[in-house]
C-alpha cells in the first residue's frame, strides 16, 4: 500500500539518530534518498553506504542547516542530481540545556538557528520547486516540549513551539498548491540526544511516561513514512506526537 518508488526525499540531519532511522525506512520503500549532516563524517559515509545497498539513490551533503545560503545550495544540487524533491523532512536538531536565568546569548541563538531557522531555510528553498510540480510533502521535526516546555529548556522548547507555528502557516499558504506541511511531536527518543542526559534524568524520565519506557527512533520513522506517503493525503496542518502517551 505504501509505494515511495520514484519519489525523492532530503532529510535534514540523517547521519544519526531519528533522521538516520528516517532515511533507511523510506528507502525500504524504495524512495530516493539526500541528507545532509554536519560533523560526523564516518557516520555519514555508513549510512550512505547502508542506503545504497538497498538499491535507491543516495546523496550525502555536509552542510550546516542553520545557513540560509548553504541550504539554498543543498537544495539546488538536490534537485541537479535528482530533478525533483517530493519529501522534505526538516530533522537536524540540538540542545543547550539549562536555566534560562544562566542562558547565553549564544546558547540561545544557536539553538534557535539550528532547530527553526533551519525549517525555514528549508522550506524557502524547497517551496518554489514543490509549487511549479503542485505536489509536496513537508514534515518538521517538532518535540513534546514544544507543546508543554520543560524547565532547563527555554530555546529549546521555543524553536520547538516556533516549528509548529511555522508549518501550520505552511499549511495554509501551500495547501491550494497540493502541498501538506506536518510536523511530529515526539516524546523521550532513544539517541544521542537524549544518552548525553545524566542517568538519573533518564531514569526520572521512564517514570512520567505513562507506556514506561522510552520511544526507538523507528517509531518516529514510521509516523514519517505515513507522512510522506500517500496514506496522509488529506493530513496537513497537523502536530503528531509520538510519545507513550506522555506530555
Ligand atoms: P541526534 O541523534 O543528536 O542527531 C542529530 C542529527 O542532526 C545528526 O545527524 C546531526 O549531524 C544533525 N545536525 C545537527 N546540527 C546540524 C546542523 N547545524 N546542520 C545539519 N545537520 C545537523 O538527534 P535526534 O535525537 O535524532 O533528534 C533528531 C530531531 O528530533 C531533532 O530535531 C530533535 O530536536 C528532535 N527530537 C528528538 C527527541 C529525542 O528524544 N531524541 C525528542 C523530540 C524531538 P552530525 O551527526 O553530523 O552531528
Amino acid at each position: 500500500m505504501i509505494n515511495l518508488e520514484g519519489k525523492n526525499a532530503l532529510i535534514t540531519g540523517a547521519s544519526r539518530g531519528i533522521g538516520r532511522s528516517i532515511a533507511l525506512l523510506f528507502a525500504e520503500y524504495g524512495c530516493n534518498i539526500a541528507f545532509t549532516y554536519i560533523n560526523e563524517d564516518q557516520e555519514a559515509a555508513d549510512i550512505t553506504a547502508e542506503l545504497q545497498a538497498k538499491g535507491v539513490r543516495v546523496l550525502c551533503i555536509k552542510s550546516d542547516a542553520a545557513n540560509f545560503a548553504a541550504a539554498h545550495e543543498v537544495v539546488k544540487q538536490v534537485v541537479d542530481a535528482f530533478s525533483k524533491i517530493d519529501i522534505l523532512v526538516c530533522n537536524a536538531g540540538i540542545t543547550h540545556d539549562t536555566l534560562l536565568m544562566r542562558m547565553t546569548e549564544e546558547q540561545w541563538d544557536d539553538v534557535l538557528n539550528v532547530n527553526l531557522k533551519s525549517v525555514f531555510n528549508y522550506c524557502h528553498a524547497v517551496t518554489p520547486q514543490m509549487v511549479r510540480q503542485r505536489s509536496g510533502s513537508i514534515i518538521a521535526m517538532s518535540s513534546v516540549v514544544g507543546i508543554g516546555g520543560n524547565a532547563g529548556q527555554a530555546n529549546y522548547a521555543a524553536s520547538k513551539a516556533g516549528i509548529i507555528g511555522l508549518i501550520k502557516t505552511l499549511s495554509k499558504e501551500l495547501g491550494g498548491r497540493n502541498i501538506r506541511a506536518n510536523a511530529i511531536a515526539p516524546g523521550f527518543i532513544l539517541t544521542d540526544m537524549t544518552l548525553a542526559l545524566p542517568e538519573a534524568t533518564r531514569t526520572e524520565m521512564i517514570k512520567i511516561i505513562p507506556m514506561h519506557r522510552y520511544g526507538e527512533t523507528d517509531e518516529v520513522a514510521k509516523v514519517a513514512l505515513f507522512l510522506a506517503s500517500d496514506l496522509s493525503s488529506y493530513v496537513s496542518g497537523q502536530v503528531i506526537s509520538v510519545n507513550g502517551a506522555m506530555g
